[in-house]
């Protein structure tokens, strides 16, 4: 079971829950587990550090004064996930070229190993 925290009173939650066991705080949006409803902490709305209000791509009328919304997307937490996929992707073009730059040998080293399994399964 996934266990997430209860923004209200902190308790752990099953991350499927609807709302806190503990508080009956609503924790998901049109009582579905599989969309998220965020909170604000008391003094602080949730567009000033939503994704959607930096980018000025967020139509809804409650920002830039949302206490509580299904679509925020953390600043922070996504500068870190496209740095992460960035990372994932250099990460890959590189092996990719490694693989074409080193393709015959690549290919003598299979041959290699045929011959070698071939030998081996004769004998
Ligand atoms: S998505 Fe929600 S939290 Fe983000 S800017 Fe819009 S209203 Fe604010
Ligand atoms: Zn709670």
């Amino acid at each position: 079971m996934d266990t997430a925290t209860c923004p209200q009173c902190h308790q752990p939650v099953n991350s499927q829950a609807v709302t806190c066991p503990h508080c009956r705080t609503q924790l998901k949006a049109y009582g579905h587990p599989g969309i998220p409803l965020h909170r604000a902490s008391k003094e602080e709305y949730l567009c000033d550090s939503c994704t959607y209000h930096a980018d000025d791509t967020c139509n809804f009328p409650q920002r830039p004064h949302a206490k509580v919304c299904t679509l925020y997307e953390n600043i922070e937490e996504s500068k870190l996930y496209s740095e992460k996929q960035r990372y994932a992707n250099s990460f890959g073009a590189t092996l990719r070229n490694w693989i074409k730059r080193n393709q015959a040998l690549m290919l003598l080293l299979a041959l290699l190993l045929i011959c070698l399994l071939i030998a081996l399964s004769t004998t």
